[in-house]
């Protein structure tokens, strides 16, 4: 099936298609689509909802929205929704780099480290038919960053079971156990679960 899958991220767009092999995955981008939805739920899931429906009504074809983030329970969830705009309130505009090194300073005197990222991700197929999955990965906030892989909070995600970062796994090994990953396989199990339209 062809899907559209509503990210600016080309990142997501890799780790997805090699989730969801045998389908094809476009991005707003490839297609000159505009796409910036102004994300203004709560929950993850809200904004993945806004996103699907937002690139849904550009290209009347099944869509596939995902909103994610890293959730840090010594900062009450933080940064959560927000985690594409951490620290940058103000005008600011950090990197991914600056928003770890922003993140471990935060974390500097707490002893606390859990945090996870969460994944919601919806398949919609028309304006009122969809599903949702949302999925995590659990880990702890290491004192400093380790690895190159992967992208945005990845080399401060520190996996005890593997003793090393999410950014120190191979590409494959992150789909296999990544919130992205797991949320996007549940989303291929629904595809192939769909009967064929007569
Ligand atoms: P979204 O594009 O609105 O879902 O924002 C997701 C943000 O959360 C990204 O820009 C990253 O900062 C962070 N994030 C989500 N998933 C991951 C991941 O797998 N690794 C590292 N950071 C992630």
């Amino acid at each position: 099936m062809t899907l559209w899958f509503a990210t600016g991220n080309p990142h997501k767009r890799e780790e997805l298609a090699a989730i969801l092999k045998g389908h094809r995955i476009h991005i707003p981008s490839q297609g000159g689509i505009p796409f910036e939805p102004e994300e203004t739920g709560v929950t993850f899931l809200e904004n993945a909802l806004i996103k699907a429906r937002a690139l849904y009504r550009r290209v009347l074809a099944p869509v596939i929205a995902d909103d994610s983030g890293l959730c840090v329970d010594a900062l009450g969830g933080r940064p959560g929704i927000f985690s594409a705009r951490y620290g940058s309130e103000g005008g600011k505009n950090l990197d991914a780099g600056e928003r770890n090194a922003l993140l471990l300073r935060e974390l500097e005197f707490s002893s606390r480290r859990s945090a996870r990222f969460v994944c919601a991700m919806v398949l919609l197929l028309q304006e009122d038919r969809f599903f949702v999955v949302q999925e995590t990965l659990e880990g702890e906030i290491i004192r400093k960053g380790r690895g190159s892989g992967g992208f945005g909070y990845d080399p401060i995600l520190y996996l005890p079971d593997r003793g090393c970062t999410v950014a120190e796994l191979g590409e494959e090994e992150k789909n296999r156990i990544s919130h992205r990953g797991k949320a996007g396989r549940f989303i291929g199990e629904i595809l192939a679960a769909i009967p064929e339209e007569p």
